[in-house]
């Protein structure tokens, strides 16, 4: 088959790849019906993180089972399944506590290349959540979604401690952050305030439930937050950049005894211990725990409550995928997805 590598920076190609196999008797292969690129997969991309051998791209997927390893009990091929970017056994101490991307087994999806038109699944019971049936193609982006950005934005919000009738910041307009403002909408917030400087992304935020937009970014937008709140700051804010800045931000956004639930993969974050101390603020995020979430979110969408979709404003053929780096990179796109 062929597959996405990335051979440094801004140098995606779409070459021969091996066909992955079943290697583990837990393991399933699955045929990609929707794949995407994640705003993550720009940090490799603009040359953060790379090693010096090409890497295969892509954790985000959807699609059919193919084939089942002997030890696979809960799935059967043809069936339509959605997973997370960390494979997880689902039954760990960890897995039982909610973390299953930390799962004591956990493997990361993006080392077997998920933009690519098949994909081995390790730990496939534990992984892999199967509609009742093969959904139709009007669903299959919002399907996608649930694999990683509406699952992390669920659990930025839900790790920021959103609750109904709560005032909530998000920080970062891409398409985590959209989605956590969907996200604090299902779960009842009351004012919703993105960040946010993008015309096309404000709409979006809107749309999603979004109650007011500010345009302002670091200290004044913090004044910003604070004027809107009656000097308090926000009961929950949702960080999904992974900047130094943006976590200030995020941080100097909260009221004391508030949430910051932060998603944004953190790159170059250093925590000033006193002002941490006395902002009094409650810390929780990393990696979501998308497998947590994933029956809830795929059952919304089945039951079209939410669009999270919508996010994805192109597509194209996965053999373009080296143009959908680009237009995300340029932010010519909120987000791509991908067609084999
Ligand atoms: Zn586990």
């Amino acid at each position: 088959m062929k597959g996405t590598l990335l051979y440094g920076p801004r140098d995606v190609r779409f070459e021969d790849r091996p066909d992955p196999h079943l290697l583990e008797p837990t393991d399933a292969i699955i045929r990609m019906s929707a794949t995407c690129v994640c705003g993550s997969d720009l940090w490799p991309y603009r040359g953060d993180d790379l090693s010096d051998q090409p890497i295969p791209m892509g954790h985000e997927y959807c699609g059919i089972v193919e084939e089942i390893g002997r030890d696979v009990q809960h799935l059967r091929p043809g069936q339509f399944v959605v997973g997370s970017f960390f494979a997880s056994d689902n039954t760990c101490p960890i897995c039982n506590d909610g973390y299953q991307s930390r799962c004591v087994d956990a493997r990361p999806i993006g080392a077997e290349g998920a933009q690519a038109p098949y994909l081995r699944v390790p730990l496939a019971d534990g992984t892999l959540v199967a509609t009742p049936e093969v959904p139709s193609d009007a669903l299959l982006p919002s399907l996608l979604a649930t694999s990683d950005v509406l699952g992390t934005g669920w659990f930025a919000a839900d790790a920021a401690n959103v609750k109904p009738g709560k005032t909530v910041v998000v920080v970062g307009d891409g398409a985590v952050g959209l989605l956590g403002v969907l996200s604090a909408k299902q779960m009842g917030a009351e004012q919703i305030i993105m960040m946010s400087r993008h015309e096309a992304r404000q709409q979006l935020a809107l749309k999603f439930g979004a109650t007011a937009i500010v345009t302002e970014r670091g200290d004044e937008g913090v004044a910003r937050i604070k004027e809107m709140t009656g000097g308090l700051g926000a009961h929950s804010v949702i960080e999904a950049v992974g900047t130094q800045e943006s976590m200030m931000q995020a941080i100097r956004s909260t009221r004391p005894g508030g949430h910051v639930g932060y998603v944004g993969v953190s790159h170059g974050v250093a925590l000033p211990g006193l002002e941490v101390f006395f902002s009094g603020v409650h810390l929780h995020g990393g990696p979501a725990p998308v497998r947590r979430y994933l029956p809830h979110l795929i059952d919304l969408v089945l039951k079209e409550k939410i669009n999270p979709g919508l996010v994805f404003d192109q597509t194209l053929p996965l053999d373009q995928v080296a143009e959908g780096y680009r237009a995300m990179d340029e932010r010519r796109a909120i987000k791509t997805l991908l067609r084999p």
